[in-house]
């Protein structure tokens, strides 16, 4: 068994920003990281790789270069948690023991959930924005599509970045527009869920969008089968009186979102809630039955939008509720729910969408937060990447504290 103070798993976006956060607080932290993976993604470019504005490669740095110094990297993924020793277990046989534990994994994209999709995945027009090695071939079927059928699919959430499954339709129909050719292509949306968006307030304006290319909104639309080869689709709805309805589509390009679940490794062990997802209260982010644990950014129960613009929000509270933990103190920080989520919804255009628990919206900029603007598009583009990089992944948090903080 080794033990360290701080064990975080995972070093994704949750991880990383949230130990620097705590080495600022506090330098001599024994702060150790578990995390499998050679590779550390910005995952919010890969809607704009996939509409050729962005290199895939700027997406990706070493887990090496953004780990934090001095972290301790435990190259391994964890198998079990036993959160009444304050251990958990590792794939490489290591135990580790710990003072606080932070769950930071992210979840578990399902394609093997769809038959027929893994083998098609990357050829035969069938492609994803939700993994790196993919989202430039969304680019490569965008350009070769110049007639014909294009779906996009939405599975139901929660899913990370609830708007990148419309956000690759009106990149791929902008793209269509701009040649002149959006006339001979029909565009389908097919979503799982019941509304375009989680937020209410949102929806007329996406609405009007998916309007201005002619797409096709499907609700309650669900993919259950793909067959690349011969290039179809099967849908299941139900109708008014609950009756499954099966629908075959023929596509010339099909933009595929998979379902997301929690973790096994999380959803089979003691820190689960119903659902699978780590347990947390709400507001302090701390779990509900063990003290000493904490749950950060997609893998977490909190019902709130799961981005990397939540997480920014939440490694703050996080690290200030825990040192005060560690320093038997109060924890002086509640967390307000905020996401953001900026829809591309054409070239230069771009909605941002921060809202807070319950649809509450919080726009940092401007009074009317729905309709498009040109100036978070080059936000998304430049600002946000670098924001991610040089400020977030190194603790640097000035521009994320919450603006009414400290609720004791
Ligand atoms: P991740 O960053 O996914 O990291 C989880 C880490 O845990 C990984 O490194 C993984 O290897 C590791 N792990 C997994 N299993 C184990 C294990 N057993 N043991 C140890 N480690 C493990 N967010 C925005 O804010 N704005 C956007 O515009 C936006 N657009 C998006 C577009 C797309 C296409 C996608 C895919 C995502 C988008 N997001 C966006 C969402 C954002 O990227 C995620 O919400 C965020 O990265 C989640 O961070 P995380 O730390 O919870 O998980």
């Amino acid at each position: 068994t080794r033990t360290h103070d701080i064990v975080i798993v995972g070093g994704g976006s949750g991880g990383i920003a949230l130990a620097a956060s705590l080495l600022r607080r506090q330098a001599n932290l024994d702060i150790a990281i578990i995390e499998p993976s050679d590779q550390h993604y910005y995952q919010p470019a890969w809607t704009l790789v996939g509409a050729g504005e962005f290199d895939v490669a700027s997406s990706v740095k070493t887990m090496h270069a953004v780990m934090p110094n001095p972290v301790k990297w435990i190259k391994s993924a964890v198998t079990s948690f036993a959160p009444d020793e304050s251990t958990l277990s590792c794939e490489n046989g290591e135990v580790v023991q710990y003072q606080q534990l932070i769950v930071a994994a992210g979840l578990t994209l399902l394609w093997d959930a769809i038959p027929g999709l893994v083998e098609t995945l990357g050829k035969n027009g069938v492609t994803s924005n939700y993994r790196a090695d993919l989202a430039p071939y969304t680019w490569e079927c965008v350009q070769a599509t110049r007639s014909g059928t294009a779906l996009f699919t939405q599975p139901m959430v929660p899913i990370k970045c609830a708007g990148a499954p419309q956000k690759a339709l009106y990149l791929s129909a902008a793209h269509w527009q701009k040649k002149g050719i959006l006339g001979n292509i029909h565009i389908e949306f097919h979503n799982a869920g019941g509304a375009l968006f989680s937020v209410p307030d949102f929806i007329p304006n996406l609405q009007a969008q998916m309007a201005s290319y002619s797409a096709q909104v499907n609700l309650g639309s669900t993919l259950v089968a793909v067959d690349g080869v011969a290039k179809k689709a099967w849908f299941e709805s139900k109708d008014a009186d609950g009756n499954v309805q099966r629908v075959e589509k023929s596509f010339d390009m099909l933009h595929v979102v998979p379902p997301q679940k929690p973790h096994r490794f999380i959803k089979e062990g003691p820190l689960a809630n119903a659902d699978g997802w780590v347990e947390v209260d709400n507001a302090t982010l701390q779990h509900p039955r063990f003290a000493n644990v904490f749950g950060l950014g997609d893998c977490m129960s909190a019902p709130n939008s799961k981005t990397a613009a939540a997480i920014r929000k939440q490694v703050v509270i996080l690290a200030e509720n825990l040192l005060a933990l560690r320093a038997g103190k109060p924890m002086p920080m509640k967390y307000d729910g905020y996401s953001a989520c900026p829809i591309t919804v054409g070239h230069h255009k771009l909605i941002l969408a921060e809202f807070g628990y319950n649809g509450v919206l919080m726009p940092t900029f401007g009074k009317d937060p729905t309709p498009p603007r040109a100036i978070g598009w080059y936000m998304k583009k430049y600002l946000f990447p670098w924001l991610y990089w040089n400020l977030m992944l190194k603790g640097r948090e000035w521009f994320a504290r919450p603006k009414k903080p400290a609720v004791k």
